[in-house]
């Protein structure tokens, strides 16, 4: 007999503090929108779609089900409407196509909804009502995921990525397919255990690899899926996720094999040592003008001004230009590379050649909330439609596009503009316009993480900015209204405290 085994995507991170939501087009228009036998197109990415397929499609007796796939970039909430819409066809996808005898979804966990705390656990609720409480359901999330109580209930199996950066998407599709495999086939009594804990953290020292706070902590999750033949997956999540809902905070969640109060005690376990290493995760962030000082103390270049709290990865407009300003307000003479997004500036000087030179405003047009546009006497060096591949990443391989773009100098910086934020990874952006990193003094860089393996290579060191944004190091800087408090960093904390325990048994329902 035939196994039929749903498959199913909608995965975009918000970020609350960005003006606007994202409209109907949103992800047709900054990432992909799949439907039906569409998804099986997936099966050569590296996502974790790609990794589903990669397990049921070798599996003679599986029948793949593709319903919906949906991912975006990271930014605005979703408009009530947009989701809807989403919602509507995986569920009537769903429907279309009963029975089934396994679901597998794989979602972000931080994706915000205008009128929605916990659209995941709205998502997957829907789900487990069609099929009922013995289908397996399998959910994968990103290590900065925000899990809920609801995610929880009406799941079988969470499976998180490992690895940040990250570089596990498709492993971490893979790991849930084949458990869930083992559960619709009877071989598996797949029970689950949740630690929350009131803790959001930023996620510049969390790396998964060297031996920083984050990545002690994972090693340690390792050492369970290793080392305990009950353990089926232990997954840790690092939320430093800029939405701004109630039920937040880090979390650790393990699977066993039917022990949910094993479960719980290693969920525990791990939260606890998340909690006793907050401290280590603060980040040090200095001024523009003592970032250049100490620069120009190291010899060479580049060295990376990392403006963290415009990370588009992250949800941010990338459209501020304060980290510019301050450059050209020190007249540093060093050859700099900047990248803003301005769809109004691009616009303004397309249809003006190469080599002319004009005044410009640019900056803070998506997002005005931050800052002002600066003023400055610019020479257009370069047009192009925008499109480049990613080298590396989530979307290693892909050929995504910022659209029209322009390289614009000024003095001795010559800036990049671009139409639309993309995800960053490494320099693929600079290099489509061929600006080359390696000949630059400093280079800015809207990141706070990727660029340690994008630029690994070729920095001469790095250093935070402190200026304005939705995506800052330093989550006290955060407008945050809905969060339940106390919480760390925010409050102040008491030495020790108890995680909040979600326990879902087999078959739980
Ligand atoms: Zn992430």
């Amino acid at each position: 007999m035939s196994l039929r085994i749903a498959v199913a995507q909608i995965s975009s991170e918000s970020n609350h503090f960005v003006t606007g939501l994202a409209g109907p087009d949103f992800f047709r228009t900054t990432g992909y929108l799949l439907e039906g036998s569409e998804v099986l197109g997936l099966s050569r990415s590296d996502t974790e779609v790609g990794g589903f397929l990669s397990i049921l499609q070798s599996e003679e007796q599986v029948e793949v089900v593709p319903l919906v796939a949906a991912r975006a970039n990271s930014g605005k909430p979703l408009s009530a409407e947009c989701y809807r819409s989403l919602k509507r066809r995986l569920l009537e996808g769903l429907c279309r196509n009963l029975p089934v005898q396994g679901v597998l979804v794989s979602c972000h966990g931080s994706m915000g909804v205008q009128d929605l705390d916990d659209p995941e656990g709205d998502l997957v609720g829907a789900l487990r009502k069609i099929v009922g409480p013995r289908v397996p359901l399998a959910l994968t999330l990103d290590l900065h995921g925000n899990l809920t109580q609801a995610m929880v209930q009406s799941s079988d199996i969470l499976v998180g990525y490992h690895t940040y950066p990250h570089r596990d998407a498709f492993q971490t599709g893979q790991c849930a397919a084949r458990l869930l495999l083992q559960a619709a086939t009877g071989r598996s009594r797949p029970a689950m255990a949740l630690a929350r804990l009131p803790l959001i953290l930023t996620s510049f020292n969390a790396s998964t690899e060297g031996d920083g706070p984050f990545s002690r902590l994972r090693r340690q999750a390792d050492r369970m899926e290793q080392t305990r033949r009950e353990v089926l997956s232990a997954s840790v999540f690092n939320v430093g996720a800029y939405i701004d809902v109630p039920e937040m905070g880090c979390s650790s969640l393990v699977v066993t094999e039917g022990d949910e109060a094993l479960a719980g005690e290693l969920a525990r376990r791990l939260a606890l040592q998340h909690w006793g290493e907050r401290d280590a995760y603060r980040v040090e962030t200095l001024s523009v003008a003592d970032a250049v000082e100490r620069g120009r103390r190291i010899q060479g270049g580049p060295i990376l001004l990392l403006d963290t709290a415009d990370t588009t990865g992250g949800g941010a407009a990338g459209d501020s230009i304060a980290l510019v300003r301050s450059l050209v307000e020190l007249r540093v003479e060093e050859p700099c590379l900047a990248m803003v997004v301005d769809p109004d500036t691009v616009a303004d000087c397309w249809h003006r050649e190469p080599g002319s030179r004009f005044p410009v405003e640019v900056g803070h047009r998506l997002d005005p909330q931050w800052g002002k546009p600066l003023e400055v006497e610019a020479v257009l060096r370069r047009k192009s439609e925008g499109c480049f591949r990613y080298r590396g990443g989530i979307l290693g391989g892909t050929e995504v596009s910022m659209g029209r773009s322009l390289v614009l100098q000024s003095g001795s910086l010559q800036l990049l503009v671009m139409s639309r934020p993309t995800y960053e990874w490494a320099d693929e952006q600079y290099r489509s316009m061929g600006l080359e990193p390696r000949q630059a003094k400093f280079v800015c860089v809207k990141n706070m993480m990727n660029f340690r393996v994008g630029y690994g290579g070729i920095m001469k060191a790095f250093f935070v900015v402190a200026v304005p944004g939705p995506t800052p190091a330093d989550m006290g800087m955060l407008p945050f209204r809905h969060i339940r408090r106390p919480v760390y960093p925010l409050d102040a904390m008491p030495e020790t405290v108890e995680p909040e325990m979600t326990l879902r048994p087999y078959p739980g329902a």
